[in-house]
């Protein structure tokens, strides 16, 4: 049977899962999104993810058509359709159809879209060796032009930056805020670890606050690891001890370069080794 992809409600072949070329979400990037995990046919903190994906919606007077316990069991049949037990979900909430102009007014039908398939977003031996990243002169959007709290389909910002990683050979970018401080990367947040002291920007630094950001503090804790969310800047980077990212397709990777430059030395750091494990137990139960 081909990929099953649910849209309002229905199920439809892969192929023939179609929304309309006057979808707000296609003409002005008007609609929000998540990114999630299933491991084992569970999936990875669901609600954390409905909460933001509602928050979103809520910030660009969106709507979403569904309760959020109705969403989260139509989650959960799309990848019981698919028989998927290990799979990158992807939630979307489009504007719906209108006319051709901004006005949101004018539109109808907002499409709720469940994708549910696999995804590999870095090479395996990152993980073992770690990424090399660059600093993108992309700066990530001034969170009083768009809040990077809001996972909108906006997301040109964060793809000029990957542009720029990409065409320096590097798989991610990291991005500066207004103020010149570390923001993120492109699809992840970013974190160091300093002198045993796990450290990643504060949600004011104009970041989206990620969902696996927030489960590897919590895993610090747990671990006895001490924690700030602070203000970094790249020179805090550039003496870092250890430095990784995170995020749902990304999970946990470290990161051994940045802007040529070695972090600790150019190799994984242990703390980072630690966070790894400790999430992947975390994800598998
Ligand atoms: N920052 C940005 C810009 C993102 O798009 C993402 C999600 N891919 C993250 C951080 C990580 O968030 P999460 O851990 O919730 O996936």
């Amino acid at each position: 049977m081909p990929l099953q992809i649910y849209i309002n409600g229905q199920f439809y072949d892969k192929e023939n899962a179609k929304i309309s070329v006057y979808d707000h979400g296609l003409l002005y990037g008007d609609g929000v999104f998540e990114g999630l995990r299933s491991y084992s046919g569970k999936v990875f903190q669901l609600t954390q993810h409905l909460d933001r994906l509602y928050e979103s919606a809520l910030a660009i007077c969106l709507q979403i058509p569904i309760s959020k316990a109705q969403l989260a069991d139509d989650v959960n049949k799309t990848l019981k359709i698919n028989n998927l037990h290990d799979a990158y979900i992807r939630l979307v909430v489009t504007r719906g159809s209108g006319s051709l102009g901004l006005d949101p007014n004018r539109t109808s039908d907002p499409q709720v879209i469940i994708i549910a398939d696999s995804i590999s977003l870095y090479p395996e031996e990152n993980y073992k060796n770690g990424l090399k990243i660059i600093t993108a002169s992309t700066v990530r959007s001034h969170p009083a032009a768009l809040s990077p709290r809001i996972k909108s389909l906006n997301y040109l910002n964060n793809i000029m930056a990957k542009m720029e990683g990409l065409q320096a050979g590097c798989v991610e970018a990291l991005m500066l805020n207004h103020k010149g401080e570390v923001a993120e990367c492109t699809g992840d947040n970013i974190f160091i670890v300093k002198n045993g002291v796990l450290m990643t920007p504060s949600k004011d630094a104009g970041i989206l606050e990620g969902i696996t950001r927030n489960a590897v503090l919590e895993l610090a804790r747990e671990h006895g690891i001490p924690t700030q969310e602070v203000t970094l800047t790249r020179h805090d980077l550039f003496v870092a001890d250890e430095c990784f990212l995170t995020g749902s397709a990304a999970e946990v990777i470290p990161v051994v370069s940045i802007d040529s430059r070695p972090i600790g030395g150019g190799s994984v750091g242990a703390t980072t080794i630690k966070l790894m494990a400790a999430f992947k137990k975390l994800v598998h139960g």
